[in-house]
């Protein structure tokens, strides 16, 4: 849907499956399975092409990715219409520091991907930690390219009691105008009334006195979303009073980082968050928001909605909307029907799961 112009969706799509370190393993080839049959009924081929970088490839061959990371970046770039990514981190078969960390940022910085979308739906009121039943349908547009996370900045007599530690927060008019316009965009694409800027504009007068200004004149573009701006501080406790206030929600790196945790954790935690990292118009990554999870990982038994959902974000963000939905329905149905792993209080495997989550599919596809 964020396809520009005339553009039409393409009817293929070459996949890069990226399994990761970890609990990637279990998931990603389950939830590739489920992905290419909400594209399949929906006359999308999905092909993809599965890479076991990370810690299985350190066992394997000695080294956890190929030295030149920014070539393999490009090189996967240039094959692959979409990278689906498991997860980054420490395995402890191998020694710390050995995964694939550097490939996973490395795809973030060289592809510019300065969205990172992470939609936060309430699938059922019992994985709601609140007291109250409301419905809540949040969405995280996080800036992914700068703010404090560009890591400049640097340490003056480091370890001695006078050490100053300087981090500089790097905003861009162009990349604070990209991000609005991408939130605004989706909002209306997806019917969502309004969006909602956090910032900190008080104290931070600089940096996000140009978040300020850049949002209300992006809103001028969108007379038909309402824009509506809040401290981050007062949005954080009205996100936890009032959810249901809320939908989409754009910030900087570092908030956006945030608030996007505290959103998952509002409707059932990192078994459920999926996530995006996208240019419009260019390769992108999808990517659950979990980690490794190493104390589950190899046994069979995570809990594949995250990275389920992430490709109904990847395949909306390629046009192909309607496979998108049967994807959400289909993790709605498992849902209402228990067809869920151990973390969410159900009894499957991430493999039973997938099979469910097929079969739904092909059911629901038949219904529309
Ligand atoms: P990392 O260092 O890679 O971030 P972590 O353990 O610190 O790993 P997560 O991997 O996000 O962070 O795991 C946090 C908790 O959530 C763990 O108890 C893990 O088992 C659980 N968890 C993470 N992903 C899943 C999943 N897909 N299904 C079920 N539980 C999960």
């Amino acid at each position: 849907m964020f396809l520009k112009g005339n553009e039409m969706p393409e009817n293929n799509i070459d996949l890069a499956v990226i399994l990761g370190d970890g609990v990637g393993h279990d998931i990603l080839p389950v939830a590739a399975e489920v992905i290419k049959e909400a594209a399949g009924v929906c006359g999308v081929e999905v092909t993809p092409t599965v890479y076991g970088y990370g810690a299985q490839r350190y066992l394997e061959e000695g080294s956890p990715l190929p030295e030149d990371v920014p070539a393999l970046v490009r090189s996967l770039a240039e094959k692959h219409d979409a990278i689906l990514f498991g997860s980054a981190g420490d395995d402890p078969r191998v020694p710390a520091g050995i995964n694939c960390r550097d490939l996973l940022v490395g795809l973030r910085w060289e592809l510019d991907l300065f969205v990172n979308l992470r939609p936060a739906p309430l699938l059922d009121s019992r994985f709601c930690p609140l007291k109250k039943e409301v419905p809540i349908d949040l969405v995280v547009v996080r800036e992914n390219t700068e703010g404090v996370n560009v890591r400049m900045g640097g340490n003056f007599k480091k370890g001695t009691t006078d050490e100053v530690a300087i981090q500089e927060d790097v905003n861009t008019y162009k990349g604070v105008e990209r991000i609005c316009r991408y939130a605004f965009e989706y909002a209306r694409a997806h019917g969502y009334p309004k969006v909602t800027m956090a910032d900190k504009h008080g104290s931070l007068i600089h940096a996000h006195g140009l978040w300020k200004r850049v949002f209300w004149r992006m809103n001028e573009e969108f007379p038909d979303v309402e824009g509506e701006h809040y401290f981050i501080d007062t949005l954080c406790m009205d996100l936890v009073l009032h959810p249901e206030k809320f939908g989409v929600i754009v910030t900087n790196n570092m908030y956006g980082d945030i608030l996007s945790d505290l959103c998952a954790s509002l409707v059932g935690g990192v078994g459920v968050a999926a996530s995006g990292c996208i240019h419009p118009g260019r390769v992108c990554m999808f990517e659950p928001v979990h980690g490794t999870a190493p104390d589950i990982a190899l046994k069979g038994i995570a809990n594949p909605f995250a990275t389920v959902l992430t490709g109904r974000i990847m395949l909306d963000t390629l046009g192909h909307t309607r496979a998108a939905e049967l994807i959400w329905g289909a993790v709605q149905a498992a849902v209402k029907e228990n067809k869920i792993t151990g973390d969410l209080g159900g009894d499957l495997n991430t493999k039973g799961v997938g099979e469910y989550l097929q079969e739904k599919i092909v059911e629901l596809s038949k219904e529309q």
